[in-house]
């Protein structure tokens, strides 16, 4: 019989993230088809009443907490002593956490203390016939391959945005409240502080309905011969701002920084869509003045409707990468979208 732990940080305002209600789903999804299951929450962070209250409604039929300032900043000694502890106190079989970017830093380790097995980048968890299979992408997102386990325990890390999030209602849940005992040498390292980019320089935005390529084509020579990197900028930013759209990138693009030739200064690999990039998660993407190529386009296995801006009719996009290819100037298509979206009130 599993008992199924869902583990998860508070953020910083003590509320949870979408990742966690994601990561929820998926175990109380699980906990539904595994007859004789039990579903447990294990909450780490300053105070987790207002977290564990926040999901009570959902069915988890027991919370614990480790709580206090020590567990507050994510560090690896007391992030994965606290996980441990809540793991032995709840007596899981199976722990379902988000990946993220705490997470998957310290969950594989306390896998191992344990003796068990951890998976990455999960995204899906089933049960046919009491048994437990998960799947997760191989091969940069171009194979699936699905596993079972029966090494226990199992920490299985669900891969933000590939799940539905659970919109289990609040309540009051009681909180059971787990003792960490903490060395000197588990402090060792603090947090002295979060350096992020302001708001609005943000612009690799998960959450977003749409995902913006550019490629190279932005910085290259025009049909007049030059090329038009100040233009290109002003377009680019005003579509961010009128679509809230997530920005990525062709490597071609964020590559030329590196050999020192100029730029759009708010591109950083960071943006990169690709085999060596990103594979983001987004309903719809459009890329602008990018050629295609394979390995770009198979960090677009999870955009679902896929459109391209290209001047060149037989590029990648054409070849069955994309649903809809605009044979067309992206400077001219998109300064006219622009132009429709500041008549629509959205720039
Ligand atoms: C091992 C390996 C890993 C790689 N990993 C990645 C990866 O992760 N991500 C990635 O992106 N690439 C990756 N690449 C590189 C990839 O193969 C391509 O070189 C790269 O994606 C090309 O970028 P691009 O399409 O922006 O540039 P280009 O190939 O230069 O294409 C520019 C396009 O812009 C068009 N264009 C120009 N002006 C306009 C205009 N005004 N309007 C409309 N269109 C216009 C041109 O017609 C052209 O099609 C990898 C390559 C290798 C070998």
């Amino acid at each position: 019989m599993e008992t199924i732990l869902v583990l998860a940080h508070t953020e910083t305002d003590g509320s949870l993230a979408k990742s966690v209600r994601e990561a929820l789903h998926a175990a109380a999804t699980l906990h539904k088809s595994l007859a004789g299951s039990k579903l447990v929450v294990g909450l780490i962070g300053d105070n987790v009443q207002a977290a564990a209250n926040s999901i009570a409604a959902s069915p988890v039929t027991k919370y614990f907490g480790v709580t206090g300032a020590d567990f507050t900043p994510s560090r690896y000694a007391t992030d994965a002593a606290a996980a441990e502890a809540v793991f032995k106190a709840a007596q899981a079989t199976v722990v379902v956490a988000p990946a993220t970017s705490r997470w998957a830093r310290v969950l594989p380790g306390v896998a191992q203390r344990l003796g068990g097995r951890a998976d990455t980048h999960v995204t899906g968890v089933s049960a046919e016939g009491g048994k437990i299979a998960v799947s997760r992408w191989h091969y940069r997102q171009r194979m699936e391959a699905v596993l079972q386990r029966s090494q226990r325990p199992w920490f299985i890390l669900i891969d933000p945005g590939s799940q539905p999030a659970c919109d289990c209602g609040a309540g009051t849940a009681a909180v059971e409240n787990v003792a960490v005992p903490l060395s000197d040498a588990c402090k060792r390292t603090t947090v002295v502080g979060v350096r992020a980019p302001a708001a609005d320089a943000q612009t690799i935005r998960p959450d977003a309905q749409l995902l913006f390529v550019t490629g190279a084509g932005w910085t290259k020579k025009q049909a007049d011969g030059q090329t038009h990197l100040p233009e290109a900028e002003t377009i680019i930013r005003g579509f961010l701002k009128a679509s809230r759209a997530s920005l990525g990138s062709s490597k071609s693009l964020v590559d030329q920084s590196g050999e020192g030739q100029a730029v759009l200064p708010f591109l950083s690999h960071l943006n990169q869509v690709g085999q060596t990039g990103a594979t983001p998660r987004h309903p719809k993407g459009l890329s602008t003045c990018c050629h295609g190529e394979e390995p770009h386009t198979v960090g677009w296995r999870f955009i679902n409707e896929r459109r391209a801006i290209s001047l060149d009719p037989n590029c990648g996009w054409a070849r069955g990468k994309a649903d809809v290819l605009y044979v067309a100037d992206a400077f001219a298509v998109i300064s006219k979208v622009n132009e429709l979206l500041a008549a629509d009130g959205k720039a």
